[in-house]
């Protein structure tokens, strides 16, 4: 039986974050009435001539530097044609020979655990088609003209990959990139972004390239990454059986978990891709490139790194922290306003990605970082015990007041007085005798079991250090007598 393995490259369509499409002025929104956001120009009415978008280009170069590639001085724009409903035009105008960058690469977890760089082929920018809708009318299908027009930025990388969990950390790691350069906002859901890996397979140890496979519309990571196993075992059972492999692009349906033939692959001279003569060629100077690399946002390994020396976190912490660019921000606020990095990173990990679940949305969160400051610094006072603090965050979900305000009214600040803490402990150790000797025998595990039944007693009131250091006492007490 002949071993094979997988050799895998991707094209990644990213939707840029702009506000307007990528050459004419309509507004660039998901999710508006359908064909509002059209203008002669992306309806291709005859006479109309487009306009390059500058922030879809800079935005562009800015992921070209991130992804260390070369930033071209001189770029084109090109057609390529082909018939489709949802495109007016007749054509889509991309880049084919000179895209904006070229040469780059991206650093993965291989899947033997090390660092695995991933060569870039290109970044170019082309505009996006319209969308067919089959499901809104009985008979026949409807057009959405709104996302005709839309800036995207397509990525190829070299066939570098050798499994699908690379893959997929490939993907996970870009969309984070991607995110925290304002580049796109990588909303799964709304089509942001989109991949199509071409996959093929080899006998193990064999450096010639095998035939490939495109799979289209695969519309998560997960799906990715089934697709990409699924062809795995599908293409070697073809060529166990006998039967050739050739070059098509076949479709993924994740419901059955299957690919089906779509069409036998397109060549690049189907399209009869020429320069558009409508568009000046791209020239980005120098100067805008410095201009672009020097105001950069902070990159997610910068940033974690930055979060281990500055806060002195754990890597495991930055792992979580930095998943989200604004949940580092987040995090940083929190820290700086109780001057606890440690205890404000485990509320926020716990309490509060607790609360958010996947929704990364923290903008309308009903706790901001100031109010979360204040209240670990209640702990941190020692103004309020852990558990009450629990209560009181879950209260300041519903109540905007300060979380002091909010401790004082409902009297949960911690019961300092000895007085009181010393009756409850005398209380539990004449409660519990058998336990008592237990402990005194050594087992000393029975003490957070008093300790949690006097800090019940005291509805999670007593100050902590205070109840142990009593707690201790008493009993020493006790043994001496
Ligand atoms: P095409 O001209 O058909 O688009 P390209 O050679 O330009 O093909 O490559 C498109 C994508 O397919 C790239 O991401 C590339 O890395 C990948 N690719 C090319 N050949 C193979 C192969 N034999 N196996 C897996 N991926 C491949
Ligand atoms: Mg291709
Ligand atoms: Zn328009």
């Amino acid at each position: 039986m002949i071993e094979y393995e997988l050799v895998i490259g991707i094209e990644i369509h990213a939707q840029l974050s702009t506000q307007t499409k990528l050459f004419c002025s309509c507004p660039n929104n998901f999710g508006d009435i359908p064909n509002q956001n059209t203008c002669p120009v992306c309806l291709a009415h005859p006479g109309t001539l487009p306009v390059i978008n500058r922030t879809a280009v800079e935005k562009t170069v800015k992921a070209g530097i991130a992804f260390h590639c070369e930033i071209n001085s001189f770029s084109r724009f090109a057609r390529k044609n082909y018939f489709y409903p949802d495109l007016p035009k007749g054509y889509q105008i991309s880049q084919y020979e000179s895209p904006v960058c070229s040469n780059g690469y991206f650093e993965i977890k291989g899947s033997d655990g090390l660092p695995k760089r991933i060569r870039l082929r290109r970044i170019h920018i082309e505009e996006d088609a319209g969308k067919l809708m089959h499901e809104t009318v009985k008979s026949g299908s409807l057009v959405d003209l709104n996302r005709a027009g839309t800036p995207l930025m397509e990525m190829v990388t070299e066939p570098d990959f050798s499994s699908a969990d690379e893959v997929y950390d490939f993907l996970v790691r870009l969309r984070r990139i991607l995110r925290y350069l304002n580049v796109c906002d990588g909303n799964m859901e709304e089509g942001s972004m989109r991949c199509e890996p071409n996959i093929s397979i080899r006998p193990k140890g064999s450096t010639q390239l095998g035939t490939k496979i495109e799979l289209k519309n695969i519309n998560s990571f997960k799906a990715a990454k089934r697709g990409i196993e699924f062809e795995f075992r599908r293409q070697i059972l073809c060529l166990d059986m006998g039967e050739k492999l050739c070059q098509e692009t076949r479709g993924w349906d994740d419901n059955k978990g299957e690919s089906f033939l779509m069409r036998t692959k397109e060549d690049a001279h189907d399209y009869r891709y020429f320069p558009d003569p409508d568009l000046q060629p791209l020239r980005i100077p120098e100067s805008l490139i410095k201009q672009i690399s020097e105001t950069m946002e902070e990159l997610p390994d910068a940033r974690k790194d930055r979060l281990v020396k500055v806060y002195g976190l754990s890597e495991n912490d930055v792992e979580v922290l930095c998943s989200e660019k604004t949940h580092a921000e987040y995090f940083e606020k929190t820290a700086e306003r109780c001057n606890d990095p440690k205890l404000a990173a485990n509320w926020v990990m716990g309490e509060v990605l607790r609360v958010l679940k996947n929704d990364s949305n923290l903008e309308s969160f009903p706790i901001q970082p100031d109010r979360l400051g204040m209240l670990v610094s209640l702990i941190k006072q020692g103004k309020i015990s852990g558990t009450i603090a629990k209560k009181v965050f879950e209260l300041m979900l519903k109540n905007p007041d300060s979380p002091e305000k909010i401790v004082s009214e409902r009297g949960l600040s911690v019961v300092g007085d000895d007085d009181s803490i010393l009756k409850v402990v005398q209380e539990i150790i004449a409660e519990f005798p058998d336990q008592i000797t237990q402990y005194l025998s050594g087992k000393e595990k029975v003490f957070g079991f008093l300790i949690g039944n006097a800090m019940k007693k005291m509805k999670g009131k007593a100050d902590p250090a205070k109840l142990n250091q009593m707690m201790k006492d008493e009993i020493e007490k006790k043994k001496n007598m």
